[in-house]
């Protein structure tokens, strides 16, 4: 480790953040967090428990007739000034970002744009909750309509961006006048606590962000649920974890937000212009060592354009570095952790057992950490497990198809509906996608398309709510109507 790292993880408070102080978990637990890269341990920091987490509510609950109360402009301007600071150390970011989870320094850069966004974003959205006015249709009463902040939020966070999936959070909640208390994923929790350093560094009260980092995500998310002075759940993860959330949320009538697993069809048409098609296919995959849920799971491409585009993607693949993402050249980090490689390759097993064609990679590396080979299959075929699960790894799989309609049959048979990719020239057929696939979202002739200003989410079992654009503020807004008569 260089002593430049060493000094920033000295600097990350390895403790919980709790009515504005830092404070170590009450049974002075504490959990490891590992550099994937190396599988050597970069810091221990506090295990809270149960009680904790009640602690950090309790927290949250007396901060929360303040902050609702606190002028939209200030809230933004707290929200402005975190973005300032964000923007200024986004090296620092991007470096414990990469410590922690593994990807290249370049892409975890990116995230800190990405992720800061949310930021500026919501400052600006916090002055422009609105409601309406108007009068009822007998003419007798004025219908007000109003917005009001839910009230204390439990935001639960993913490991795979571990900036942008807190800011795309906290970021409307705050605007939006919620206290909160953030639970990262045990395996990525650094960031959070850097941001959670730079909010209390832009002035906001005590209380009304707080973080709880633990290696047992359910005991002591569960008591926090099951409290009545929590109002709303927002979730980012997994479609199972997200289940259960939504079966305990149930319990209290919680309002959620589930931003859940993907299982994104990449459909190359015949007409697609192929240079463009196998950049988006670069991006759609391997971003991230393909650990995102807008990773391109499924690549659909017409059989007269199959060949090129995999000889295409195939001879990209062969140009990357593999390494710890700190070092200079490297664009495919380690995976999270080896249980993941193992998972990556069991897919691959399993698809070229059933007589997919290995193009390129297929294998673990010989060398220490939890990595796995950039790999291209093709000719993948029906019922492999690799077109049903999520891969969330460096796996471009190929299937072939013959008509639209067929693509179409192929893209919307799964259980997932977050995002589509389609590649075409013909734009008619591109309006087409947009009301035959069933996702939240879709990029036409692009493989990359989350943005601070659009709503990102899925329909079907990738989940509820949406975050970002004008959209992301409501998740933490309740609508309230009032009737004056006349
Ligand atoms: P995960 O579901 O295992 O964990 C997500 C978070 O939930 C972590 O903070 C974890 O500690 C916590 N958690 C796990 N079990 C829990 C329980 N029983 N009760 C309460 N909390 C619990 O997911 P992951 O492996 O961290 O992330 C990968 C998954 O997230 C993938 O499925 C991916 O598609 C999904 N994801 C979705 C989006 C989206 O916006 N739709 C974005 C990123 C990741």
């Amino acid at each position: 480790m260089t002593t430049t790292e060493s000094a920033l993880l000295d600097a990350v408070p390895g403790l919980l953040f709790i009515g504005g102080e830092w404070v170590p978990s009450e049974a002075g637990r504490t959990l490891d967090v590992f550099d994937p890269a190396t599988g050597r341990v970069l810091k221990s920091i506090a295990d809270a428990t149960p009680a904790d987490g009640i602690r950090a509510l309790d927290a949250a609950a007396a901060a929360a007739d303040d902050w609702a109360a606190t002028a939209p402009r200030v809230r933004g301007e707290i929200l402005r000034g975190t973005f300032d600071l964000l923007t200024r150390r986004s090296d620092e970011a991007a470096l414990l970002m990469t410590l922690e989870m593994g990807k290249p320094l370049a892409e975890s850069a990116g995230e800190v744009v990405y992720g800061a966004e949310f930021l500026r974003w919501f400052s600006e959205e916090a002055v422009r909750i609105s409601g309406r006015f108007g009068q009822n249709p007998e003419g007798t009463g004025q219908i007000i309509v109003s917005q009001r902040p839910v009230g204390p939020a439990l935001l639960i966070t993913p490991w795979n961006f571990p900036l942008a999936m807190a800011t795309r959070k906290i970021a409307p909640a705050l605007a939006a006048g919620c206290t909160v208390v953030v639970k990262p994923a045990e395996l990525t929790p650094l960031t959070t606590l850097y941001l959670a350093t730079l909010f209390r560094e832009a002035g906001l009260p005590a209380g009304v962000l707080n973080v709880i980092t633990t290696s047992n995500s359910a005991a002591v998310s569960g008591p926090i649920i099951a409290d009545p002075r929590l109002r709303k759940l927002s979730f980012t993860g997994s479609t199972a974890v997200g289940r259960k959330l939504i079966a305990q949320a149930a319990e209290n009538v919680l309002r959620t937000s589930m931003e859940l697993g993907g299982n994104a069809p990449f459909i190359v048409f015949g007409d697609a212009d192929l240079d463009t098609a196998v950049q988006g296919a670069m991006a759609a995959k391997f971003r991230n060592i393909g650990q995102a849920c807008t990773a391109a799971n499924r690549f659909i491409v017409h059989r007269s354009i199959a060949a090129p585009f995999a000889e295409a993607v195939a001879e990209r693949v062969g140009t990357f570095t593999l390494g710890r993402g700190t070092e200079p050249g490297v664009n495919i980090g380690p995976l999270i952790n080896d249980s993941a490689v193992d998972k990556v390759d069991e897919l691959v097993r399993d698809a070229l057992d059933r007589g997919a064609r290995l193009v390129a990679g297929g294998h673990r590396p010989e060398r220490i950490g939890s990595f796995y080979e950039p790999t291209v299959i093709t000719n993948t075929p029906a019922g492999s497990d690799i077109l049903r699960e999520e891969i969330f790894g460096p796996v471009l799989s190929i299937v072939e198809f013959d008509t639209e309609e067929e693509a179409v049959a192929l893209a919307n048979d799964t259980q997932y509906g977050l995002v589509s990719y389609v590649f075409t020239e013909n734009l008619a057929r591109g309006h087409r996608m947009i009301e035959r696939l069933d996702t939240g979202m879709m990029g036409l002739n692009v493989g990359v398309l989350s943005n601070a200003a659009a709503p990102f989410g899925g329909v079907k079992q990738s989940g509820l709510g949406r975050e970002g654009g004008a959209e992301g503020i409501h998740e933490y807004l309740s609508t309230k109507y009032t009737l004056i008569p006349n």
